[in-house]
């Protein structure tokens, strides 16, 4: 497995592969954990090359926000990875990838809005720009994304396709503890009591999604009221809790029955202690 610092250089080794293998690329901020190793696995099975992305994006994050406590884990993410079977890890030094002139941004308008928008101004714009480098870095074929980050993966759906960009994103499934707690690098923050208050956000979504099953005429205020009531019988915090269409992000009115949305999928951020946690689940008869 190679390690390679530059943009060039992974471009190089890319399109050597290419004249006769299609190459995937699964972008991470490192700290990986079995949730990441999944997306690995997928990229294995589309092609038979695959890139791995480790790179801790400073734009992506505010200023008040976890950066320079981000969980960093270099050289055990590589013996992971070298498990796994992958070709090679990019992982560029911030000054290499945005070197002391750059000045470009890339925003993608609606879909960014709501959510994790609300509450982290920028973050997407840093998450579509990070993205659309490292597609074009790697020349991939594949990219693939979790739908732990929904919004992310929405998010970039639109900027491939509004910027035709020659790439084809793949979405795997949230992968989950035993408990339930979605997988997360930040998960490793939370203290004992941190951990057992934030086993409410994996129990609510399942219960909203039973309660859904069993009621047709549920309507998006009382459901996210029972998900907000059992969220707060805890320690955690609540940032948002909404319910919206999978297709625009547009959080429902209280009002809208839960059956007519389409696509429907409830999304959560709350804090536990410090650290924040992010948590999805689709509402419809399909989906995860
Ligand atoms: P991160 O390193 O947090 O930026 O995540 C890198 C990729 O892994 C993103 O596409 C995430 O959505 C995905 N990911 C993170 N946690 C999970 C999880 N528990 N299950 C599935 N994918 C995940």
């Amino acid at each position: 497995m190679k390690v390679i610092g530059t943009p060039e250089e992974v471009h190089k080794e890319s399109l050597r592969w290419k004249h006769s293998e299609y190459v995937a690329l699964v972008p991470t901020m490192g700290a990986l954990h079995e949730g990441h190793l999944s997306l690995v696995r997928r990229a294995k099975r589309l092609a038979p090359r695959c890139i791995v992305s480790i790179f801790v994006n400073p734009l992506q994050f505010g200023p008040n926000e976890d950066l320079s406590k981000y969980p960093r884990t270099f050289e055990e993410d590589c013996r992971k990875l070298e498990k796994e079977g992958v070709d090679a890890v990019f992982a560029p030094s911030p000054e290499t990838f945005y070197p002391a002139a750059f000045a470009s941004k890339v925003n993608v308008s609606h879909l960014s809005e709501h959510l994790c928008g609300r509450s982290r101004p920028g973050h997407f714009e840093g998450v579509a720009t990070v993205c659309l480098k490292l597609f074009l870095s790697t020349a991939a074929d594949f990219a693939i994304f979790g739908e732990k980050d929904f919004q992310q993966w929405r998010v970039l759906q639109r900027m491939v396709s509004d910027l035709n960009v020659p790439i084809r994103l793949v979405a795997q499934p949230i992968v989950r503890e035993t408990d339930g707690l979605a997988m997360s690098s930040r998960n490793r923050y939370l203290s004992a009591d941190e951990r057992q208050a934030a086993l409410a956000i994996p129990a609510s979504l399942q219960a909203a999604r039973d309660a859904v099953k069993l009621s047709e005429a549920l309507t998006v205020g009382e459901l996210t009221k029972t998900v907000r009531d059992r969220l707060s019988a805890t320690a955690l915090r609540i940032e948002y809790c909404d319910i919206t269409s999978e297709t625009d992000l547009v959080p429902q009115a209280a009002e809208r029955r839960i059956i007519e949305i389409e696509k429907p999928r409830l999304f959560v951020a709350v804090k536990s202690g410090a650290t924040r946690l992010i948590d999805n689940m689709s509402l419809g008869k399909e989906g995860t």
